[in-house]
C-alpha cells in the first residue's frame, strides 16, 4: 500500500519511527514503497529433494526468494511494480488492485527487514537447508521420472 500523490510531501521523507507519527499522518508518506517491489505466491511446502530441486531452480533465476511464514511457504519475485512512481507513490492510486487496498500498515515491512519465520535469498541456501531436513538424498537412475511442483490455490 502507498498514499497517493495528493498526500506526498518530498520534505517529509526521513527516518521516521511509527510512533513518531502524528495525528493523520500514514506510515506510507515515509517509506519507499517497500510493499510495492516484489510479490509473493503460496507455494507447497517441499518435502522431498524433487521438491527442494524445484525451488531451486526457480532461485537460479536471479531476482527470487523463498520465505515462510506461519509455517506456509511463499516464493517471492522482487520486481518493482510498474505504478511504483519515482517518488515512491503510486501512479495507480484509484485504479489499485484489492490486494494493495487490503494490505495495512500494521505489520508491514517498513521497519522490519526480517518479517519472515524463515528467509532463503539464494539457491544456494535451499540447497544446504534441504541437506540439513532430509535423509541422505538418494542417487537418481537413469529415466527416473521427475515430478513438477504444484502452486497451492
Ligand atoms: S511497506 Fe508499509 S509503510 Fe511502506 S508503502 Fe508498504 S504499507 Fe506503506
Ligand atoms: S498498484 Fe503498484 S504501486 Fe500502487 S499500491 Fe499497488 S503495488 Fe503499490
Amino acid at each position: 500500500m502507498t498514499v497517493g500523490l495528493q498526500d506526498y510531501d518530498e520534505s517529509m521523507k526521513a527516518d521516521v519511527k511509527r510512533s513518531d507519527l502524528k495525528p493523520g499522518e500514514v506510515l506510507c508518506q515515509y517509506c519507499t514503497g517497500r510493499c510495492c517491489r516484489y510479490f509473493a505466491l503460496p507455494i507447497e511446502r517441499p518435502e522431498t529433494w524433487d521438491d527442494y530441486d524445484h525451488i531451486r531452480w526457480y532461485m537460479m533465476h536471479g531476482q527470487v526468494s523463498v520465505f515462510v511464514e506461519d509455517t506456509t511457504w511463499y516464493v517471492m519475485v522482487h520486481a518493482d511494480c510498474q505504478h511504483l512512481q519515482e517518488d515512491h507513490m503510486c501512479g495507480a492510486y484509484e485504479t489499485r488492485p484489492g490486494i494493495c487496498r487490503s494490505y495495512t500498515t500494521d505489520d508491514c515491512e517498513y521497519d522490519n527487514d526480517a518479517p519472515y519465520d524463515q528467509l532463503f535469498e539464494t539457491a544456494e541456501q535451499m540447497w544446504e537447508y534441504a541437506h540439513a531436513v532430509l535423509p541422505p538424498r538418494p542417487r537418481r537412475q537413469p529415466g527416473d521420472p521427475v515430478s513438477l511442483p504444484v502452486l497451492s490455490g
